[in-house]
């Protein structure tokens, strides 16, 4: 499996090696190509013009939507455009609160990135709520038995991560769904991380919502997508005022209209939404079971060759998903990352937007490693030819 030629990034810089798809995935050429032809053959704003070229605009948004549903296995208006990740998680911790008298809890893990921590802080400040969190075990799993203390009558909110962006531990998220249901409480998924590397199916895992980020699934920049169940949007108060959102509207008060529209405020970014559409079908092509399994073999090889080098500590379990985060003893990450860069192999140091996790690990942050669809077994010979470097370096 090869695909890097899909990729124009990696065709221009044929020495890059890019281990950071955590952080943003690099995008396809046919990505890429219907955007610049969105631009220059059909941009126009959605649902307010009567001409042909608006229409079309509108047409082409509507059918993303749909297509986007069927890769999660959501109805069409289950799915609203966000701007990302955290741009979902704060719109829904600005109006869930406001469904809840008689329930106070909203559960977190200590694993969260802080996009599914800090907003959350804030609704609990505002709202007179209070955080509980899922600790993690020496394994890196969440404590599944603390959960099911944790997770009560009073429990209002879960939101939790399903991979783990800091560790790439893939989480038991059926199990603390399940755990929240009994309770009544609404469970959030954070997808940010698992979307471009496993397949996700809304109605059986019974979420209520789900969150991901566009550019992480070799989509664009900018645009996101929040998926929650009919029932519940249609309770949920809008969290974006304005233009398109209503459907009546007076000096004094204002109509909204259906889902999903009332919940899309303004212009939207069309040409995201057109683009995000176009890596579901690059992922769609290739068959997202496929991927899963090239990866996590690409995982395992990694991990084996990581496991080989002295004085490494890997924060790994068997579920590890994409992602590895490591330390060498006494090197800083940056340096690590740093030395890296000299030989054009990219990756992640510090904290990863996970404070508290780092806390926990008792480091100030790891070097991080994440793979995407066009790594391969030659990338990881070349990042562990660059390791064994910084070993060098540092062990004179
Ligand atoms: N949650 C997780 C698990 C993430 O990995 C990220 C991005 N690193 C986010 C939330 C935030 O995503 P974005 O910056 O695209 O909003």
């Amino acid at each position: 499996m090869n695909y890097k030629d899909k990729f124009p990034i990696l065709n221009n810089s044929k020495k890059l090696i890019y281990l950071d798809s955590a952080s943003t995935s690099q995008k396809p050429k046919s990505v890429i190509k219907v955007m610049k032809d969105f631009y220059e053959r059909e941009n126009a704003n959605i649902h307010r013009g009567v001409y042909k070229l608006s229409q079309k605009a509108t047409e082409k948004y509507d059918k993303a939507r749909e297509e986007i549903a069927k890769f999660i296995n959501a109805e069409t208006n289950e799915i609203i455009f966000t701007y990302g990740t955290t741009d979902g998680i704060n719109k829904l911790s600005r109006v869930l609160p406001l469904l809840f008298k008689n329930k106070d809890e909203i559960v977190l893990s200590q694993m969260e990135h802080h996009s599914n921590l800090v907003p959350w802080q804030e609704a609990a400040r505002k709202n007179n709520m209070k955080l509980k969190f899922i600790p993690i075990n020496k394994d890196y799993k969440l404590d599944y038995v603390h959960a099911e203390k944790i997770i009560n009558k009073k429990t209002a909110i879960v939101s939790i991560t399903h991979i783990s962006n800091a560790l790439g531990i893939l989480n038991d998220i059926e199990k603390i769904i399940s755990i929240a249901k009994k309770h009544g409480a609404i469970v959030i998924i954070d997808a940010a991380q698992s979307i471009p590397h496993i397949k996700l199916n809304v109605k059986k895992l019974n979420c209520d919502f789900l969150v991901f980020s566009g550019h992480k699934v070799y989509g664009p920049l900018g645009i996101g997508v929040l998926y929650g169940k009919k029932q519940l949007l249609d309770k949920i108060t809008p969290f974006n005022f304005g233009g398109d959102m209503i459907s009546k509207v007076s000096l004094e008060k204002t109509e909204f209209a259906e889902i999903p529209r009332k919940f899309e405020g303004g212009t939207q970014n069309i040409s995201g939404v057109v683009g995000l559409a176009e890596a579901i079908k690059f992922i769609q092509k290739i068959g997202i079971n496929k991927i899963e399994r090239y990866e996590k073999k690409l995982v395992k090889y990694t991990l084996n060759k990581l496991r080989e080098m002295k004085d490494i500590n890997i924060y790994s379990n068997e579920n590890n998903s994409s992602i590895i985060s490591f330390n060498f003893n006494g090197v800083h990450s940056h340096d690590v990352a740093s030395i890296l860069d000299d030989y054009n192999i990219c990756v992640r140091a510090g904290h990863h937007c996970c404070m508290p996790l780092m806390n926990k690990l008792g480091v100030a942050g790891t070097v991080r490693i994440s793979l995407g669809i066009y790594n391969t077994k030659e990338d990881i010979d070349k990042l562990i030819q660059g390791l064994n470097k910084v070993s060098e370096i540092f062990r004179k």
